[in-house]
């Protein structure tokens, strides 16, 4: 599917132009080959890839002031590349352009243990910094499944299965430089964690797109239940590392693809984080609360392989979901909603699946209020692309009716465009519309995201 917009592309002189500057700067680093465009247009995405005109490799922030300077020069649009695995049609190329890759930019420049923080160029990803992070003692909590990029996880707001204990990307991005549409660099921070000083721009950037551990599996009869625990767990102050929903589907899904024998009902996976007494505290609390909502015993995970598969096989959802259905594409969307409505809305979710007849299973970080579902379709069955479209549609004007939002964590890309104007109203739009039109009056930064065009 693509997305309708309103946007030009650059005049054919303007972008030969455009394309020669930065040939004569970048070299061999500047890449207009079909193959290489294509790979940075969007994969993992059910919106149709757009490729960009150029892709330029940059090494430093240098590089990027340059061709941040040169595009603005020709009105030729500029699109920043992490590793591509969002999943909203965030990297796509509507109206052309330069595409930034940033994955040389891969280095931890300084660790500070004592002071909980690092700094990294934009490249590094959040496998490679929890490497570097391996025998110091600590590590970075934010984890959306995918090998994705910080400067990429910043920019979506990513979450992922940590966040209920230690937050979003908003929580833990202390500082960011920006390259602005003049090719100048903003500083929006410093590492002290916290700031009265100014405007906050450092969160106006991110999301514009323990070391004792213990994992538990608890199933449940219904899905239902197991979300009535997952609120009462949230509202009586439990405080969980993790606690992720799989629907019975999903769960059938991983066991096939990661090896499993999970109990094929909706599902819980926990995680506790503490002492050994405060993990014993909280897992006796909790297991109160599941025998309550209609779940079985937990099944305790303490070894650290054991922990590790367990996890790995939450984070391989997605392509358990593309193995149940070889040949088939995977819409993958988002909603999250006030932790108050999640059991209403995740039942209510499984029932227009089953009424629509699709196949998509559910997978949700639930501490949040926030679900997934990833619909398994057959792209070219137009009746089939046209349900699965009638079923998102639905699904964000159900969370929004509860109070929630069309995206918990995915972003608006393109693909969530349209309803923005319901979630926020006219003037919300406006005044962000205001924004970006004072950082970058040429609309050269990643054009046709976010904001509706028509
Ligand atoms: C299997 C799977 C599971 C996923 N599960 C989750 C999940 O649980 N939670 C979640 O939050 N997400 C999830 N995602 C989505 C995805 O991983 C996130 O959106 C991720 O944050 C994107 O990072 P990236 O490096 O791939 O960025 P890209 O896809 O390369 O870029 C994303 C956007 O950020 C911009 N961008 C990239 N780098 C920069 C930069 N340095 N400066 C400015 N802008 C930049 C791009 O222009 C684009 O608009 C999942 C994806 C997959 C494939």
């Amino acid at each position: 599917m693509t997305v309708a917009n309103n946007l030009k592309r650059p005049e054919p002189q303007a972008l030969a132009s455009t394309i020669e500057a930065l040939a004569a700067r970048f070299g061999n680093r500047l890449i207009t080959s079909q193959a290489v465009r294509d790979q940075h247009a969007h994969t993992t995405t059910w919106l149709e890839p757009q490729p960009p005109d150029a892709v330029v490799m940059a090494q430093e922030t240098a590089d990027i002031q340059d061709v941040v300077r040169i595009c603005t020069k020709h009105g030729v649009p500029v699109i920043a590349f992490g590793t591509g695995t969002s999943l909203e049609g965030q990297v796509n190329a509507p109206a052309g352009g330069v595409c930034v890759d940033l994955r040389d930019m891969n280095k931890v420049l300084e660790v500070h243990v004592e002071d909980l923080d690092c700094v990294i160029q934009p490249g590094v990803t959040r496998k490679a910094l929890n490497e570097h992070l391996r025998d110091r003692g600590v590590f970075f909590p934010i984890d959306p499944g995918a090998d994705a990029s910080l400067g990429g996880m910043a920019s979506t707001r990513a979450s992922g299965t940590n966040a209920v204990r230690y937050g979003t990307m908003r929580e833990n991005v202390l500082a960011l430089k920006v390259v602005r549409g003049d090719g100048e660099i903003i500083t929006t921070g410093t590492r002290a964690k916290k700031s009265s000083a100014g405007y906050d721009l450092t969160h106006l950037f991110v999301g514009a797109e323990g070391t004792l551990g213990t994992a538990a599996a608890c199933s449940f009869e219904t899905v239902r239940g197991a979300c009535q625990a997952t609120i009462m767990a949230i509202q009586t102050g439990i405080p969980l590392a993790r606690i992720e929903l799989l629907n019975a589907a999903q769960v059938r899904a991983c066991n096939a693809y990661s090896k499993l024998s999970l109990p094929e009902t909706p599902l819980l996976l926990l995680e506790f984080h503490g002492s050994e007494s405060e993990v014993a505290e909280q897992s006796k609390n909790f297991n109160e609360i599941t025998r309550e909502c209609g779940g079985g015993e937990f099944t305790w995970t303490t070894r650290p392989e054991d922990r590790t598969k367990l996890w790995q096989a939450r984070h391989d959802a997605y392509w358990a979901v593309k193995a149940l259905r070889p040949g088939a594409g995977v819409v993958a969307t988002d909603v999250c909603v006030p932790i108050s409505r999640l059991a209403d809305c995740v039942t209510e979710t499984e029932a227009d699946l089953e009424r629509l007849n699709l196949l998509s299973p559910i997978v949700g970080h639930v501490g949040d209020g926030n679900f997934h579902c990833s619909v398994a379709c057959d792209v070219n069955d137009r009746d089939e692309m046209a349900r699965s479209e009638d079923f998102m549609h639905r699904l964000v004007e159900r969370a929004q009716a509860m109070g929630g939002t069309c995206t918990g964590e995915h972003g608006v890309g393109q693909g969530k465009q349209k309803y923005l104007k319901a979630e926020l109203g006219v003037e919300a739009i406006d005044a962000m519309r205001a924004v970006k039109q004072a950082l970058d009056p040429q609309n050269i930064f990643n054009p046709g995201k976010i904001l509706p065009t028509v």
